[in-house]
């Protein structure tokens, strides 16, 4: 029997009880009829996708949003019910759900469990109070803690923190203190990224413009956070092994970590982003659009965008995607995959970037300086479309449609 492919599945729940100030993310409010209709559609696409991809095995699954545990914990089953029936998952997968504080209780995760999720992604943001209010998140640090209790009460072993940093009037100090607050309870993981204003938000409308920017911590404050970050969670025994993301050893996020190292991937559901076959693509983003594809019959309509991943975009990904991880990438791996020498390929950006500091080689490793992690956009600037897009350069590489 031919051993099967690795695949992620990544499962999109577009429902939150109310939208944050700064989220641009496919989401928003809905009634009970509205999710328990986009349940059953997102089940038979499950069903559908199983059917079409034999060839794969899920290593990991990690349910997102929007606001995953809005909804019932047999609802939540019933979708990964959905999953092991219709695909073949590893023995050891790991299984994530991110979860509001504010929308759980003890049943909820106790059905979690039971469907066989082992890791919790928390959606915190800032434990302090009125950083939350102005982000129109639903909750309270106090809310937060509780949801906290009850999973590690539920004997959830494995649990990320989302923190926020870059938040309109937040200072060093106050990001110290969210840290400091949220490493006492010792999670597994933690992730710290900072706000982005994102353009048709209402944040951007407060702080998009030349005098609302004033409001935000400037660039030299964001660089103390984020060495703050670094030197106090390293103190805590995390190490950090992506830019925004740390880990005690052994509990870093094995799903992530397939995207930074180019596993393929299946996003279903609302909008969801795919990587399959040397093809990117999204699915239908108008949710009325996404109910009303016929599932068992032909998922074509789904997919928007699809586009055809040249060698040469693959070789890009693989650079700025995996030198977002600390250990950097491999030019041993570079080679298995590509057969090409990535030094060689990609000897300017390289050379360019050892010199100014940015990078770093230690063969037949190469990554981001921590100044370079600091100006990691410049760097991956200089691997984005650089490479000729001429397939016969690479003749080897069949791409095939599908
Ligand atoms: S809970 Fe998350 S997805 Fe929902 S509105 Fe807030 S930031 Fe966006």
């Amino acid at each position: 029997m031919s051993e099967k492919q690795k695949l992620e599945l990544y499962i999109h729940i577009p429902f939150c009880a109310s939208k944050c100030r700064y989220c641009d993310f496919l989401s928003g409010e809905s009634t009970p009829e509205a999710q328990r209709a986009y349940i059953n559609q997102l089940i038979e696409e499950i069903r559908a996708q199983g059917q079409i991809l034999p060839e794969y095995q899920l290593s990991s699954i990690f349910i997102g949003g929007g606001t995953p545990s809005i909804l019932s914990g047999l609802q939540i089953q019933n979708i990964i019910s959905a999953v092991y029936e219709n695909f073949v998952v590893e023995a050891d997968a790991e299984i994530s759900i991110e979860c509001n504080p504010g929308t759980l209780d003890a049943t909820k995760l106790e059905y979690y469990r039971e469907a066989g999720i082992n890791r919790l992604s928390l959606g915190l943001q800032s434990a302090d109070d009125e950083e939350l209010k102005l982000l129109g998140r639903i909750h309270s640090y106090n809310d937060f803690l509780h949801s906290y209790e009850l999973a590690r009460a539920a004997h959830f072993d494995n649990i990320n923190i989302d923190l926020m940093s870059g938040i309109p009037h937040q200072t060093l100090h106050k990001w110290r203190q969210s840290l400091k607050k949220v490493l006492r309870l010792h999670p597994e993981h933690i992730s710290a990224y900072s706000l982005i204003i994102e353009p048709g938000t209402p944040f951007a409308a407060l702080y998009g413009s030349e005098e609302g920017q004033k409001a935000l911590p400037g660039e030299d404050e964001e660089r103390e956070m984020y060495a703050e970050t670094k030197t106090l969670l390293e103190e805590y025994g995390f190490t950090r092994y992506e830019i925004s993301n740390y880990a005690r050893p052994g509990k870093e996020c094995r799903h992530n970590i397939g995207y930074w190292t180019g596993v393929d991937y299946l996003g279903v559901g609302l909008g969801a982003s795919s990587k399959l076959k040397h093809h990117r693509f999204h699915s239908e983003e108008r949710l009325d659009r996404y109910m009303a594809v016929e599932m068992h019959r032909d998922l074509m309509p789904l997919y928007q965008d699809l586009v055809a991943l040249t060698v040469a975009d693959e070789m890009e990904e693989f650079m700025y995607l995996g030198l977002r991880m600390t250990k950097g990438v491999s030019g041993a791996d570079f080679y298995d995959l590509f057969h090409l020498n990535m030094f060689d390929l990609f000897g300017d950006a390289i050379r360019k970037n050892t010199a100014l500091g940015l990078l770093e080689v230690d063969t037949p490793m190469l990554r981001l300086t921590e100044r370079g992690i600091d100006l990691s956009n410049r760097v991956f600037a200089d691997f984005y479309e650089v490479l000729p897009r001429n397939q016969a350069l690479f003749p080897d590489d069949p791409r095939n449609l599908f």
